[in-house]
């Protein structure tokens, strides 16, 4: 049997202790050893405030994953390559294109494995969409992408701040779907996006996107979303409606719901990180993020009411 894959977390807020540690518990082939963090540790476990200070105390660590905000990933990144460390990053895989890309020829370079998860696209539903979605043709697709930025990120001053991505935090998920299922292309052609007068990113935004063949994507994402939350995408096709909700956990076809899968985002994640270690590969798709750039390109700034946590 060969031997676990010996992982250092960086970054130990609330995606960490939420998801990856339980993921990484039960998937076979991975073992957490160390964690780097300023202000957290987890009990048990090594601990190092950074970074330089777990690749020097952990010589043999194999892998490195990191999850931090974006605006501190590449540097870690970056670090963690040229010591020869295979590399998970959590989504978004960075805060700009060109910065992925320098990871990308790096591990290249290093000959190690770089993984850009796009957790959504594990979700239970996601992979039977695809399937369903081969051999159709598009007519429409439609993205509610709308939940309360004090209750899932509460504190997080960083998602406001510059490279935090403000709500295409979790709508960049949505779009990790819909590139997922719409594999030859999506254009983005308008963006509109709300932003809080005291604030760097935006609160709100709708795009208008298009496939290849120039059928209309349309995409509402909005953190002000109080009561019930939605994560809802809408494929409409020559041969029947699909509908993906709950984040790509729920799947209906032409209204009828159907059985999905079972495993987990992230225990799918790091048995899929586990498979591309072993197997001296890579996996970073840019589509998603290439698309969050070209809303902020594209983009028509409105200022929004003052956003007070
Ligand atoms: P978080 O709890 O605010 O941040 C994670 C940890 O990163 C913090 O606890 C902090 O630990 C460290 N950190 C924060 N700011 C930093 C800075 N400026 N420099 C260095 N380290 C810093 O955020 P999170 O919710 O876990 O999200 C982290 C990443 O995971 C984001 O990219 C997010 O999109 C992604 N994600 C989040 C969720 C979710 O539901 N929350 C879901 C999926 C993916 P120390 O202070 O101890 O260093």
């Amino acid at each position: 049997m060969t031997s676990a894959i010996k992982l250092g977390l960086v970054g130990f807020g609330k995606i960490a202790r939420d998801q990856h540690v339980p993921a990484i518990a039960m998937t076979e082939g991975v073992e957490l050893v160390a964690v780097a963090s300023r202000n957290n540790h987890l009990e048990g476990l090594a601990a190092y405030t950074d970074i330089d200070a777990l690749l020097a105390g952990e010589p043999d660590l194999d892998a490195v994953v990191l999850c931090q905000p974006p605006q501190v990933r590449y540097e870690a990144a970056r670090r963690a390559l040229a010591a020869g460390k295979h590399v998970f990053l959590e989504k978004p895989p960075g805060a700009t294109l060109s910065e992925v890309e320098a990871l990308m020829a790096l591990a290249d370079q290093r000959g190690v494995s770089l993984f850009a998860s796009w957790h959504s696209r594990y979700a239970a539903a996601v992979g039977q969409a695809r399937a369903w979605f081969e051999g159709r043709t598009l007519r429409r697709a439609d993205i509610a992408w709308k939940e309360d930025v004090r209750h899932w990120h509460p504190g997080q001053t960083w998602i406001f701040e510059a490279g935090g991505f403000g709500v295409f935090d979790p709508g960049i998920n949505a779009l990790s779907i819909l590139t997922e299922v719409i594999r030859d292309g999506v254009l983005l052609t308008e963006a509109d996006l709300e932003t809080p007068s005291n604030r760097q990113a935006p609160i709100a935004a709708t795009l208008a996107m298009q496939s290849a063949s120039g059928a209309p994507i349309a995409a509402v994402f909005d953190f002000r979303q109080t009561g019930p939350q939605t994560w809802d995408i809408r494929f409409e096709t020559d041969d029947g409606v699909l509908v993906l909700s709950e984040g790509g956990n729920r799947l209906a076809i032409d209204g009828a719901p159907q059985a999905v899968g079972a495993e987990g985002e992230y225990p799918a994640m790091y048995r899929r990180f586990a498979e591309l270690v072993r197997g001296g590969k890579s996996d970073v798709d840019l589509a998603p993020l290439r698309l969050v750039a070209d809303a902020f390109l594209r983009g028509r700034y409105r200022p929004t009411e003052a956003f007070i946590d």
